[in-house]
């Protein structure tokens, strides 16, 4: 079950925390002006102040004044309006809240805040004068001494992809909880690293990290957008060394895989797109440059259960902190409930206790933004059943910040708001891991079913949050059109070799991966008969199979043909299965033999019988019962998800290339025996129920 986080619980710990930390300040003690902001305290965090205040009866918004002061609280610069507070920022409007940022981490300063009646100017608070928080890391300590160089230039400069490497190579040297990858390479050749952090030390292969359910972060895809990079820079140190018991629990039950430059090439550059003009985040779908399959791949292999895509957005009117679930209708609903939750749930009230202005994307005249592309990550983690959101940082001050004309304090301001945002997202995984794992393995389970329509475009809306609430208009409306619904999914696609194999333009240069390869890289299984290459539905990214090799795909790869199930109802008597045969929806009373050479794919469908396959090319079973014994052998192409078995379960001598048999989510009531399997079969993270002695190869399962 998904808990409801009452704003009232943020508020009452907001206020409990405030009246046990904060002395009575004396403007409290005697009567204050009734106007006049009282209570007035500052807390520090990484690069950000959370000024917290008691609500003035009738304030229309509240200024916040920040004056540099010396060790003696003598001012050395002039008091600064930094912060417009206004009443459509925050969940709670009882306890107002202010994250003042983009001040050099360290110095110190006096705040004030006053409210405005109208146009009308309050009295100011009693001021609080307080040092910020050095840049994190003992300057002395080996490891928490590194600095990027954004940090060593005060941010006048971002930190660039040498300086990068040298730093996250130096992370990996001095922390045993640190492993880099090379994920693959830009079109310019220059390396896509991920780090690998746990603790005490990463899982040690990919399959090993998919196992302690990953979360990741993608840091930087648009090279004129790199706020966010800096603070995944910035945490990888912290989660590297840091000695902090919050560190080290969430490290231990998890695995934080960090991107800091998918598109470098792009970023050196300080362009949108990588060096071809292709914008990265319209490719993740069809994976036509080497970046977006780098990170595709990467989501195959390490299966991350939760993820974030960190951006810049110019809206200047918009709050901090705009964010966006998976919308794709093909999207499982469990896993855009569980992304709401992660947003609305806990971002929106954290956000109002620190002081950040989370928001939904578009947030305040946001324009068209957000819809249902599957080319952009956040649908396409979706589609892979990754609970997730997309990020934004809001470019300029604006309205709100009107101290950011200083472009270093804007580039403070946007990085430490991302590093807050990360750092809640791991507490978010940590906290909530249990619904977060059951909604993936719901969605996988109901993808794998293949039910329902198909949607080619077209996005779940998403109301405005109750009020008061974070931001004035929801994302826009993005309905399917009618002539973008499939409401009978096919069981299957086909695709004739040339297809399959042919070669693409569509590539960097005028050269593309084949639609084989991509297919590969995305991780779904396909059964050859012949020359046809069939991709069945029945698997766990059902929803965004067809976006790209159906006819209406708005943005495919290409046309196949699609398969229908030629078998449904009741059917009594053998049955021995030649070529493709797709079952739904049936019941099959007697014993099925999948000959050699052929393939049976299934949903909603009961065999009373043994099932035999010896020589198969695919037998792939889904939300299916089997009453009686299964035998698998030299196959080559297997998936049972969410089945039924009464009867042994026998895997054996089946050799699968790359593409390992999967067996997930199903009762055996009997034996399971897995012997000679190259590879070893896996669960996809989701456990398997079985009722009696399982040999070496599936005794994980
Ligand atoms: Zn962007």
């Amino acid at each position: 079950m998904r808990r409801q986080r009452p704003t009232l619980i943020a508020v009452s710990t907001l206020i409990a925390v405030t009246l046990t930390t904060a002395p009575i300040p004396a403007s409290a003690q005697r009567a204050a002006p009734p106007d006049q902001v009282t209570a007035l305290t500052a807390h520090q965090a990484d690069g950000y102040t959370t000024l917290a205040w008691q609500p003035v009866d009738g304030a229309t918004d509240y200024q916040i004044e920040r004056t540099p002061v010396d060790a003696d609280n003598t001012p050395t610069g002039a008091p600064t309006i930094v912060g417009i507070w206004r009443p459509n920022r925050q969940i709670n409007q009882q306890a107002p809240t202010f994250a003042d940022a983009g001040y050099n981490p360290g110095d110190t300063f006096q705040w004030r805040v006053r409210a405005r009646t109208g146009t009308t100017e309050q009295p100011y608070s009693d001021p609080v004068t307080a040092t910020t928080t050095a840049p994190w890391g003992n300057p002395t300590t080996p490891g928490e001494q590194l600095r990027t160089g954004w940090e060593t230039t005060h941010a006048a400069q971002y930190t660039s992809d040498t300086d990068e490497y040298a730093y996250t190579a130096a992370i990996d040297a001095l922390s045993d909880r640190v492993r880099v990858v090379e994920l693959g390479r830009t079109v310019q050749n220059r390396p896509i690293n991920m780090m690998v952090i746990g603790h005490p030390t990463p899982a040690a292969t990919p399959e090993a990290v998919a196992a302690t359910a990953p979360v990741a972060i993608n840091c930087n895809v648009h090279g004129n957008e790199p706020g966010d990079r800096e603070a995944c820079l910035i945490m990888a140190r912290q989660l590297a060394f840091s000695t902090d018991p919050r560190i080290t629990d969430l490290l231990s039950h998890t695995t934080v895989l960090i991107v800091p430059t998918i598109n470098g090439d792009g970023r050196a550059n300080n362009t949108r797109g990588n060096s071809t003009g292709q914008d990265l985040n319209r490719d993740y779908s069809l994976i036509r440059q080497p970046e977006t399959t780098a990170y595709i791949k990467m989501v195959r292999d390490y299966r991350p259960v939760a993820g974030y895509d960190g951006h810049e957005f110019g809206n200047s009117r918009a709050g901090d902190l705009p964010m966006l679930p998976p919308r794709h209708q093909n999207v499982a609903q469990p896993i855009f409930d569980q992304s709401q939750d992660m947003i609305e749930g806990h971002m929106y009230a954290k956000g109002a206790e620190a002081g950040w202005w989370a928001c939904p994307y578009g947030c305040e005249g946001g324009g068209n933004v957000g819809l249902s592309e599957e080319t952009i990550l956040r649908n396409t983690l979706g589609l892979k059943n990754v609970t997730n959101s997309l990020l934004e940082l809001r470019s300029s001050g604006g309205q709100t910040r009107p101290d950011e004309g200083n472009t270093t304090n804007n580039r403070r301001r946007k990085t430490y708001s991302a590093l807050w945002t990360f750092h809640q997202f791991l507490d978010y995984h940590r906290a909530d891991r249990a619904d977060i794992l059951k909604a993936r393995s719901e969605a996988i389970e109901s993808q794998a079913a293949n039910t329902g329509r198909l949607v080619f475009r077209g996005s779940r809306p998403i109301p405005a949050h109750p009020a008061p609430h974070p931001g004035d208009s929801p994302p826009p409306l993005d309905a399917p059109p009618a002539d973008l619904i499939l409401d009978s999914p096919p069981c299957a696609y086909k695709l004739t070799d040339a297809q399959y194999n042919g070669a693409r333009t569509d590539g960097p240069g005028g050269v593309g991966t084949t639609v084989a390869q991509r297919i590969a890289a995305h991780g779904w299984k396909v059964i050859t008969i012949g020359d046809d290459h069939y991709v069945p539905l029945n698997q766990p990214e059902r929803g965004l199979i067809p976006l790209l090799l159906d006819g209406k795909g708005v943005e495919k790869l290409t046309d196949g043909e699609r398969v229908y199930p030629s078998l449904t109802g009741r059917r009594n008597g053998p049955l021995a299965v030649t070529g493709f045969t797709c079952a739904d929806d049936a019941t099959i009373n007697g014993p099925v033999t999948v000959r050699a050479g052929a393939a049976l794919v299934t949903t909603a469908t009961t065999i009373s019988g043994p099932l035999t396959a010896t020589g198969a090319t695919g037998i792939l079973l889904a939300d299916s019962t089997i009453n009686g014994p299964v035998r698998i052998a030299t196959t080559d192409t297997i998936s049972i998800i969410d089945a039924t078995i009464a009867g042994p379960v026998d895997l054996s001598g089946n050799t699968t290339g790359t593409d390992a048999p999967v067996l997930a989510g199903t009762t055996i009531r009997g034996p399971l025996n897995c012997t000679a399997n190259n590879p070893t079969p896996h669960n996809l993270g989701i456990a398997n129920t079985v009722h009696g002695p399982r040999t070496t190869q599936c005794a994980a399962l």
